[in-house]
Formats: C-alpha cells, structure tokens, sequence
C-alpha cells in the first residue's frame, strides 16, 4: 500500500502535458521526497521547461537591442556598382599608364559621372570623364585619377601622376557578394547593424520576441508606490525593480495586479496574468506563514508544481511551476531575496529565450580577504568589485547581507557563490558573477 500523498504525487507526474516546449514534453520536476533541492538542480529543472524561443518580425528600428532569430545573408552584393572611391576622372589605365612626373598626358574631357546621374556613354581611348566620389563607372574606364594629380583647362585634362591600374575604384561585391552570410543568427541589432540591413535593402527582421511577463504582487501589507503609506504597511519595491531587471534582460513587463494575502484574489491575480505571458513572477506569499498562498493559487490556476524550496540563502522558498508554456516564479517576498532569485535563475532564462546562452556574466575576481560560509545552506553573498591600475579585479564580501536589505544589492556589483562549509582564503582569485550592468 502506499500513502496517498505518494499516490497524488505518481499521478502529478504522469499527467499528460499539453505544452508544446521543444525542450521538454511534460514538466520536469525534482525529486518531492527531498525537503529542499540545490540550487544545480534548481537550474537543471528550470532548463529543461525552458519553453520554445518566439519570434517576430519587426521593422529594424524597433528591433534596436534585440537579436537576430535567423542567419542574414546579403540580397544584394556590396558596392550595388562598381564607382569611385575619389573625387577625380575617369579614364583608360592604357592612356595613362606611361605617365610620370616629367611625362604628364593630355586628355578630352567627354563628360560627366556624378553621384546619382551617371554617364551615358563609353570613355574612349583619349577621353577622361569627370566623376565624384560614389558615382557610377562609366563604361570603357577602369581608373581614376585623383583631381590632386591632375590640371584642367576648359575641356582638357592633363595626368600629372597615375599610380596603378584600378586605382581609387569600389569595384561591385568587393565587400561582400549576394548570398554572402552578412549577420549571423543571435547578433546583437544596434545602430552599425541596422545600418548594414538597410544598406541592401533590408527594413525588417525577425528577431527573438521579447519575453512577456506579468507581476502579481502579494502582501497585504503593500502600499502601492507614490501612495501614502500608513505605519503598518510597507512600500511595495519589488514590483519597480523587478520590471527594471526584466527589462535589463530584454523582456517586457506587460501587466501587473496587485492582491492581498487572500486565497480566492491571488487566483485571480494569477488566472489575468497567465494567459498573456509567457513567465509569471510573483511576488511573496510563497513561505510557510498561513497567509502565503501563492503556492496553492498556482496549483488552483492549473499550474504543476516543479519545485518548491531551494538550498540557498537567501531565497529559499522559490517555487516554479508551469502550466503548459507558461512558466510561473514564485519569489519570496524579501526584496533582496527576489532580485537575487531573480538574477541567477530568471535572468539567464530570459537570455535564452532570447537566442543567447543561459549563461550570466562572470569574471575571476581577488578576495582581500577570507570569506566562509558557516551556514548550511549554499549563499548567495553580494559583493563589490574594484578594477585595479594593474587590470586585477578586487572584490570583497559586502557587510550588510540582510535578505530585507535592499542597500546591500544597491552597493553590490554581483555576487558569489559560497556552499556550506567552504572557505575562500584571504588572496585567492574566484569566480563571481556580475550583475549585467557592472563593468
Ligand atoms: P513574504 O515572502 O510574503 O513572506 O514577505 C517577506 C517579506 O518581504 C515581508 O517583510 C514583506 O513585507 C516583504 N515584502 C513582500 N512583498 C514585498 C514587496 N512587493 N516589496 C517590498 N517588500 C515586500
Ligand atoms: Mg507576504
């Protein structure tokens, strides 16, 4: 025979799933027998119900900052024409080719190609043709002198130096030929970018959708900010500094609801955010208190628990659950504890949704001095970094660690990881994490 609790859990995870994640059929979830998981398999579950990247094409100023979701290849090659890179005359390198200081060579001016209005007809042998810089070869020439090295009277130029066959020519696909690979999948769109595409005709790409997210924020004890808030209550930071990091990581938050620490409002705040996002984060209520409820309200709004707790400090209570290819974050309310869930889990998430690696951005950085973690759970530990003369990055474990602290994550440049009974000596060099904006 077997506890119900067993029973309920076998039928948890032989649900058939209905999301369409190329990366995992059906959720995959820790093992419930353990009490809390560790932060690798945190990550582990969280990859593995990383839904499908989704892509969009927009014309190519509003997809400034985003990345390519296909291979570009040239349409067309680079120069479109064959034109001169000088201001100067065109002419046939056999005319000129005997010239030198003391033999200048005397030509016809037959005509004109300037930038936009090219010459009509063919350079003969004799003939120079007056040309600007951009303008369309005209037929026949295959050089151009540069109008430092010559001297015009009326319609006669003399040569006064020529310095080799096809000199001073953009000559056509000499840059790049069509069907050329001109940006590769995963680029970064700024301006040089947009400014290639548009070169050869380009107006839109399709690029990686950015992330949709809605916040639900619980606690009754917020005040929304802006709002007088009373002695009891508390102002609700998480909502701006979570939307700021979406951001940051190139998501978009696209709605948020408010709700007290009440059953029935937390599904309903979760049930108005599902169906428009892709990730859900919610704030609070994930604890063990008998007002959190936020676990319950997932499960209510049909999610499928894929983790609750985490061996880490802070942000132990983290639960994630998804419900076809929406994902759902509960953060624990403590602000520091959020961001700090936020950037090791949630920002890497949204990278990869977006064409990159999950990856976060990492350096090796000197301790000044010893750090420990005597605690038993792995640590998150905010950290300041300092760029030496000598190019060494300094770092140092930040005093106040407090999960309520908001100013240790607002004087901290990143963090560490330090697991339970480990000891960085005093000098040793160790890899830390930065937040996306340092450095
Ligand atoms: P909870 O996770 O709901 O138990 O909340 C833990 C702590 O975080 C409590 O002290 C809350 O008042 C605080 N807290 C919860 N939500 C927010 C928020 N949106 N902004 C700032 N602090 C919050
Ligand atoms: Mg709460």
């Amino acid at each position: 025979m077997i506890e119900i609790q067993e029973a309920l859990q076998i039928i948890r995870d032989n649900q058939p799933w209905a999301g369409m994640g190329n990366r995992a059929e059906r959720p995959v979830s820790a093992n419930r027998k353990q009490d809390m998981i560790e932060i690798s398999e945190a990550l582990q579950i969280i990859r593995d119900n990383h839904p499908p990247s989704l892509v969009t094409t927009m014309p190519l100023l509003d997809a400034l900052g985003r990345r390519l979701a296909v291979d570009i290849h040239a349409p067309e090659p680079s120069p479109r024409y064959t034109n001169s890179a000088m201001d100067g005359f065109a002419v046939r390198w056999e005319d000129v080719e005997t010239v030198a200081g003391d033999r200048p060579i005397t030509l016809t001016i037959a005509g004109e190609s300037q930038a936009g209005i090219p010459f009509s007809g063919t350079c003969r042998s004799g003939q120079a043709i007056r040309i600007s810089t951009g303008a369309m070869l005209p037929k026949g020439a295959d050089t151009v002198v540069r109008v430092e090295d010559t001297q015009t009277e009326e319609s006669r130029v003399t040569v006064l130096q020529a310095r080799k066959k096809g000199q001073d020519i953009r000559r056509i696909g000499e840059e790049f030929a069509a069907g050329e690979l001109l940006l590769p999948r995963g680029t970064a769109l700024q301006a040089p970018q947009l400014g290639l595409l548009t070169s050869v005709g380009i107006i839109e790409v399709a690029v990686y959708y950015p992330p949709h997210v809605s916040l639900v924020v619980t606690g009754t004890e917020l005040a929304v900010p802006g709002e007088p808030v009373a002695p009891h209550q508390i102002r609700d930071s998480n909502s701006i500094m979570l939307t700021a990091a979406v951001r940051q990581a190139g998501g978009e938050v696209i709605a948020r609801h408010y709700t007290g620490d009440d059953l029935g409002d937390t599904v309903t705040a979760i049930k108005k955010s599902m169906h428009k996002a892709g990730i859900v984060l919610v704030t609070g209520g994930v604890s063990v208190g008998e007002h959190d409820h936020v676990k319950e309200a997932a499960l209510e709004c049909g999610f499928i628990e894929l983790f609750w707790r985490v061996r880490q400090k802070p942000g132990k209570p983290l639960f994630f659950a998804r419900r076809d290819d929406c994902l759902l974050f509960g953060l624990p309310g403590n602000p520091v504890s959020g961001f700090m869930c936020f950037m090791y889990y949630i920002q890497p998430l949204l990278r990869g949704l977006q064409g990159r690696e999950f990856s976060w951005r990492t350096t090796k950085a000197r301790f000044a001095h010893s750090v420990k973690n005597k605690g038993s759970r792995t640590n998150f530990m905010r950290i300041a970094v300092r760029k030496e003369k000598s190019g060494f990055i300094n770092a140092e474990v930040l005093k106040k660690q407090g999960s309520h602290m908001l100013g240790s994550i607002a004087q901290a440049d990143g963090f560490i990881i330090v697991e339970p009974g480990q000891v960085l000596p005093e000098g040793s060099w160790q890899d830390v994490y930065l937040f996306p904006w340092r450095m």
